[in-house]
């Protein structure tokens, strides 16, 4: 095995610049919980990117792509194997009439503010959001009733078939989730299109809703933000809250007191703590309304069986 990994932490080293082996994936994601990972590929470019992918989709070798690791519980014994994470290098972002072209490492905040200060209407919801634009793609991220489906125009991916450029009709879009979650896909680029309006509106608009977040949502402490799926026509956090799990604790994971579906990292929460808390937090609510909550994070690495929620 470790002559096999060695070979292949080579031929991925002649690819791309930076390869990191046995890389503590906690400094990758916004909870700051997770073991490492055996080998991370970070690609700075497109083209890196391409030949990255290509080359662990043509030798068959699985692997799991990380974007700003917003929406991700990694294990604490970390990820046997590869994980590719888009960022920093493969964040360019070009604008052409009311259409803006965003590489898949490009931070969704930034470009919500850049698109703003534009004029550029669609993406006011996104100014909170700490994705990057390929993990908002995948996940359909969304707030205040709007969400990443209402401005995909088309994406580029590498799939083990090769780079195709889908249309945001065929991504089979649905509340947080897309075919892309589906499927062996990189998203590299995406299209989106926006609206030409006045600055202004567009600012005010966009601030408004990151005071309305900052208020009823804790963006201080390391989390993942909402960690369950809202059940139709309801919000996971009403029910967590009526249920009694507001402040609930599990080692160093808490459940928020301004955010009931929030679970916070108060320093040293571990994969299983948070976990353990999830669990707890499902059944309070299952007993107080027969609802069954379904995690919104996704869960990477190895969990005891049947110890997910
Ligand atoms: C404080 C806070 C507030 C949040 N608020 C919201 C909110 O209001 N609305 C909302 O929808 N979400 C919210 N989130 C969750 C999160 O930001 C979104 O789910 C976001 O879309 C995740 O993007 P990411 O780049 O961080 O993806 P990651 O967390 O890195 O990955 C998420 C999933 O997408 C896959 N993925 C990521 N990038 C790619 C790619 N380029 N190609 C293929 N697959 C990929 C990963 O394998 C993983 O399965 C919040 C998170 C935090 C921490």
């Amino acid at each position: 095995m470790k002559t096999e990994t060695a070979k292949f932490v080579e031929a991925l080293r002649a690819r791309c610049r930076e390869v990191r082996e046995d890389e503590p994936l906690r400094r990758h994601v916004s909870f700051r919980i997770g073991g490492p990972a055996d080998v991370l590929v970070i690609p700075r470019t497109l083209d890196e990117a391409r030949a990255a992918a290509g080359y662990l989709f043509s030798e068959r070798i699985p692997f799991i792509v990380l974007g700003a690791g917003s929406n991700v519980l990694i294990s604490d014994a970390g990820i046997r194997g590869v994980v590719v994470k888009l960022g920093k290098g493969l964040d360019h972002v070009a604008y052409d009439g009311d259409a803006v072209v965003a590489q898949a490492g490009a931070g969704l905040p930034h470009l919500a503010r850049d698109a703003a200060n534009r004029g550029l209407s669609g993406l006011e919801f996104a100014g909170g959001i700490p994705a990057s634009v390929g993990g908002a793609v995948v996940m359909n991220a969304g707030a205040h009733g709007h969400a990443m489906q209402d401005v995909v125009h088309r994406v580029r991916v590498i799939t083990p078939e090769g780079e195709r450029i889908l249309d945001g009709a065929a991504l089979g879009y649905q509340y947080r989730t897309s075919v892309l979650q589906t499927r062996p896909t990189v998203v590299v680029e995406a299209t989106l299109r926006l609206v030409r309006s006045d600055p202004e509106t567009v600012r005010a608009r966009t601030d408004a809703w990151l005071r309305h977040r900052g208020e009823t949502q804790p963006i201080g402490p390391p989390s993942s933000g909402c960690v369950f799926r809202n059940p139709s026509a309801d919000h996971a956090g009403r029910l967590i809250d009526l249920a009694g799990g507001k402040g609930l604790q599990l080692g160093g994971a808490r459940v928020s007191e301004l955010h009931a579906n929030y679970i916070l990292n108060g320093g040293d929460a571990n994969a299983a703590d948070v976990v353990g808390l999830m669990h707890k937090v499902s059944v309070l609510v299952m007993e107080k309304f027969g609802v069954r909550l379904e995690p919104e994070i996704k869960f990477l690495g190895e969990f005891p069986a049947q110890s997910t929620p």
